[in-house]
């Protein structure tokens, strides 16, 4: 019985977790979860899965639960730094990394500075703190598994024994796929007048809104250079990415005799994560399974830079080292937030994350804190930059 921690389980990535756990309690026991502003779906889950602990980072959100829960068993907690405490505690086997951006980033790095098998979905963190989190997980022997589709595909298809942060053997090249998004056949000159809602109705997956934003952008797949760069050990100029609108092959490795090895399966993150889960066993979960008799094509086309510049932000972020990155997901995170709920333009949201990611360069990353500081000096001058521009 392997005892999880589902960090983020109110979220897209925790709903497809405990419903791969809900088919295998004999298991697996969830042990903790957390959420941060939905009370009713954090109670319902305390009282489905009845877990040890519950970490609530949102105060209001924290009294709502802790009151609701005076006669239960489970306790409550509050804030990031309970949330850093939970990880650690001894029993806890897997800790599902579900937290959406970057405050996923210090439980992470609690995680691994734990030696915990860590199944990762907050790539936000890693894109971050690769610097730190991966050299940290050398050194404490943490297990990190990929979540994220393309990267679980990725480590699906390398030997068995191969261990993440490792430079993958006799590999030429990996090639992220791109389903797109909405707007991959948009012509640019439309691409002004794209609204919030357009931009979250992903064509292929159900995803959480900030996630979903940046695939319309394509700086999820910016952002997952990064997090294959930092995974796999390659350099990003080995990780190229191809636009699959059927969203059915999830990423694949070249090797260096021509052999090209892919994972293939529908577009539900209940695949990845049983993958995750069963640690090299095959769970059964709810899934739809693939036919291959009606999928009918399978097309691969090149991403237009001009459509979608964040793909190119992002390979120079990691060119440019340091900080950049960092400098680059956190401009990007109050861009989003700025079109989903300020009405900033679509096309602004790369003009804003370039901006953003030329004005400010550390070379060298030594702490969370400095991490964490410069998080926040990033979203304030990129908040000041949005309003500048209104
Ligand atoms: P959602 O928005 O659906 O869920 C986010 C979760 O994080 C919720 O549980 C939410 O709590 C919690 N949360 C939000 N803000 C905070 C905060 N400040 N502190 C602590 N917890 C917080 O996101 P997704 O599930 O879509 O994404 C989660 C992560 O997984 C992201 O990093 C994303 O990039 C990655 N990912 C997601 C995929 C997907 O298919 N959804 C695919 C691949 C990667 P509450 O709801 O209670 O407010
Ligand atoms: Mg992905």
């Amino acid at each position: 019985m392997k005892q999880v921690a589902v960090l983020g389980a109110t979220g897209s990535i925790g709903d497809s977790t405990l419903a791969v756990i809900r088919c295998h309690r004999d298991l697996f026991t969830v042990h903790t979860i957390s959420a941060h502003r939905n009370s009713d779906k954090a109670l319902a889950l305390i009282d489905e899965f009845s877990p040890q602990h519950v970490v609530i980072t949102d105060k209001t959100t924290y009294d709502k639960v802790r009151a609701s829960c005076t006669d239960k068993t489970v306790k409550c907690h509050y804030g990031a730094n309970a949330l850093n405490e939970a990880v650690q505690e001894p029993e806890i086997d897997l800790v599902v990394a579900g937290i959406v951006g970057n405050a996923g980033m210090a439980s992470v790095m609690a995680a691994v500075r734990a030696g915990k098998t860590l199944l990762l979905a907050n790539k936000e963190s890693i894109v971050t703190a690769g610097a730190l989190v991966m050299p940290l997980a050398e050194k404490t022997g943490a297990k990190i598994i990929p979540l994220d589709s393309e990267h679980n595909a990725i480590y699906q298809c390398l030997p068995d024994n191969y261990r993440v942060g490792q430079k993958p053997p006799s590999v030429a090249h990996l090639t992220l796929t791109a389903s797109g998004g909405p707007f991959w056949n948009t012509p640019l000159a439309d691409f002004e007048q794209i609204t919030p809602a357009q931009a979250v109705a992903h064509p292929q997956w159900d995803m959480g809104a900030k996630i979903s934003v940046d695939s319309a952008t394509l700086m999820n797949k910016g952002l997952e250079v990064i997090e294959a760069h930092w995974l796999f050990n390659m350099p990003v100029t080995d990780i190229r990415v191809a636009i699959h609108p059927q969203s059915i092959i999830h990423s694949m490795v070249n090797y260096k005799d021509g052999s090209i090895l892919a994972q293939l399966g529908t577009p539900d993150m209940q695949i990845p994560i049983s993958h995750g889960l069963g640690l090299g066993q095959r769970l059964s979960n709810k899934a739809a399974l693939l036919d291959i008799t009606t999928v009918g094509e399978l097309q691969f086309y090149p991403a237009d830079d001009k459509k979608f510049p964040n793909l190119n932000l992002a390979r120079q972020a990691i060119e440019m080292g340091g900080t950049s990155p960092a400098v680059l997901n956190a401009a990007n995170e109050v861009a989003v937030a700025a079109f989903l709920n300020d009405g900033i333009p679509f096309t602004k949201i790369s003009d804003i994350n370039d901006r953003m990611l030329n004005s400010i360069h550390v070379e060298e990353i030594e702490s969370v804190s400095q991490l964490i500081e410069l998080d926040q000096l990033i979203r304030q001058q990129t908040t000041e930059l949005i309003h500048r521009l209104q």
